[in-house]
């Protein structure tokens, strides 16, 4: 049997009078003093008035540096600074808006603690990286923190927030709700799982956010799920610089760190590229059915335990040599090798309708989305070989599909038309798209008839839109990167192009576009930029 230590009154006593000292030096050595009001009112949640005081009073007791004064909700000041529930604890309400509605008692305690320590001190000792974020917040926010005297989670959550309004108290104000006292409130909020947290109105996050994910989530105004680290430097000098952070990026990135290379990768934009706008994902291996943005977050968060992102900077030009120098809106970069993995779009009709269905009916991936049309009627608008592929692969599965063509011959590999005409695909010739219609989901297509001048309209349940893509090679074009004929980045069966050091990764490199495949080339070039950089092919080349 262990040996247990005696729990009575005594040595219990003896703890907390060791506790109450510790308090006390922690208390006397704050460099300012907390002025603490409580309000309470009489007859109103007189149990929790009491408890309330009780706790305030216990810590007042332990050092001069407490301040506290306890007024009734009638007083002026209760009118002055709009305290209207009993009760309601204001923390130096002259020089911040913090305010405690609600007693902090059981796991809150820790709440009242953090709170007297970062007041005292004035300062909410936020990261560097915290305070970056915080400073960029322009215009005022009203933080609610909702918690529970029983929540494990909730002081964490609320002293961020306080941290944050202790650090910019001009902008930022904060009110931590106990729900336990406020079910009114938590009813009002819905928030019945705390902690929950709310700026301006808006829910900004759920559960207890690390300190720069909350500074994140305040400053977006939404929840947010990564963060990415800025960085002031002006010069970064790495082994492999990734231009693109999408799927092919990220796995580069992660397999370039694996090979022992330092990496950064550069995205101008939300991180995941053409995935980071996509509803939901069916043919990733591992998950059934997963949403665009859980799968951009969960690579994100792989990647960044190994390489350096930065987000929302732009590669502007790239100047061969050695080393290669990249230059962004921010900053400039040196580089022994890069990855161009800058991606490409799916053409738009630009019809109206279209960017309000897409997603719901309207697609641009018959591989991606096809299952979802099984036995039902499509659609299919193009008349390369991308729109003849995807009505093939629809028509494969078991949709129903016409092609509509704006001409009146398909622009296709003789073998795709002959399939198409052997399968008897119906084809609308000479068909435009005027406006794709539908409440919550594609039900109907307006067309037009360039030959006859008619408009007419066709049922359908989906419209797959094939009218090409526009791979994103402009940086690649201005820095001499040979392009192939379709437009895309020519490269080798090793990923390199035609300049030295440069190499491909994913649509930018035209093939089949989808994520997997993009991660593969990813992963594929960056094993290349590393056997390279061991071995440099173009030494030998010179050397030969
Ligand atoms: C609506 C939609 C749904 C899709 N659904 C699926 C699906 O279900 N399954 C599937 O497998 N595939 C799907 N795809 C295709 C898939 O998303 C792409 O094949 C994949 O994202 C390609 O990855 P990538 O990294 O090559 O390029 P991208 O995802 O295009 O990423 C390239 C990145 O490079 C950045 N960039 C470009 N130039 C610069 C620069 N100069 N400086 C800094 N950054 C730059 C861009 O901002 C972009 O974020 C879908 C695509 C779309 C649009």
């Amino acid at each position: 049997m262990p040996h247990r230590e005696r729990s009575d009154p005594e040595t219990h006593n003896a703890l907390r009078g060791e506790i109450k000292e510790q308090l006390t030096s922690l208390f006397e050595a704050l460099p300012f003093s907390i002025p603490i009001y409580l309000f309470t009112q009489n007859g109103k949640n007189d149990g929790l008035n009491r408890a309330a005081r009780e706790t305030l009073r216990s810590f007042k007791n332990l050092s001069k540096k407490l301040e506290l004064k306890e007024f009734n909700l009638s007083h002026e000041l209760a009118r002055e600074w709009k305290v209207d529930r009993s009760p309601t604890i204001l923390f130096d309400p002259e020089r911040y808006s913090i305010r405690y509605v609600g007693v902090p008692y059981g796991e809150e305690g820790r709440t009242l603690l953090g709170a007297i320590l970062i007041i005292g001190f004035r300062s909410g000792n936020l990261t560097e990286q915290s305070s970056r974020v915080l400073n960029k917040i322009d215009s005022p926010r009203e933080i609610k923190v909702f918690v529970s005297p029983t929540c494990p989670y909730c002081p964490e959550q609320a002293l961020v927030a306080l941290k944050a309004v202790v650090e910019n108290p001009q902008l930022l104000s904060l009110q931590i709700i106990d729900i336990q006292c406020n079910p009114d409130l938590a009813e009002q909020y819905s928030a019945f799982s705390v902690p929950q947290t709310y700026a301006n109105e808006v829910l900004i996050a759920q559960g207890a956010l690390p300190e720069e994910l909350f500074m994140l989530s305040l400053l977006k105004m939404e929840q947010q799920t990564v963060f990415i680290p800025d960085s002031d430097a002006e010069e970064v000098v790495a082994d492999v610089v990734i231009v693109g952070g999408g799927p092919a990026g990220l796995v580069a990135g992660i397999y370039t760190v694996r090979s022992g290379l330092r990496t950064a990768v550069i995205e101008r934009g939300p991180l995941g590229g053409q995935v980071a706008i996509t509803p939901v994902v069916e043919n990733y291996p591992g998950f059934t059915r997963v949403p665009g943005k859980t799968l951009v977050d969960i690579t994100v968060s792989h990647a960044l335990e190994y390489v350096q992102i930065f987000q929302g900077e732009e590669v502007v030009e790239i100047i061969p040599g050695k080393p290669i120098r990249l230059i962004t809106n921010r900053r400039r970069f040196l580089a022994k090798a890069v990855i161009l993995a800058t991606g490409a779009s799916y053409r738009r009709l630009d019809v109206p309708g279209e960017a309000r269905l897409t997603g719901r009916g309207v697609s641009y991936c018959a591989t991606c989305d096809g299952p979802l049309f099984k036995g039902r009627r499509v659609l299919v608008v193009g008349g390369g070989n991308s729109a003849l592929t995807e009505a093939l692969h629809l028509f494969n599965i078991g949709v129903s599909v016409t092609i509509v063509h704006r001409r009146d011959r398909f622009r296709a590999q003789e073998h795709l038309t002959r399939t198409v005409v052997a399968n008897e695909i119906p084809v609308l010739w000479n068909s435009e798209v005027k406006e794709i219609r539908g409440k919550e989901r594609v039900s109907e297509v307006v067309l037009y008839n360039n030959e006859t001048g008619k408009t007419s309209t066709i049922q359908t349940d989906g419209v797959f839109i094939a009218v090409g893509y526009t791979p994103t090679v402009d940086l690649a074009e201005k820095t001499g990167i040979e392009l192939t004929a379709d437009g895309f980045i020519k490269r080798d069966s090793h990923h390199r192009t035609n300049i030295a050091g440069i190499y491909s990764a994913g649509d930018v490199e035209g093939g089949y576009k989808q994520i997997i495949t993009a991660m593969g080339q990813g992963a594929e070039a960056a094993i290349s930029v590393f056997e390279d950089l061991m071995h440099p092919y173009w030494k030998e080349q010179k050397e030969g």
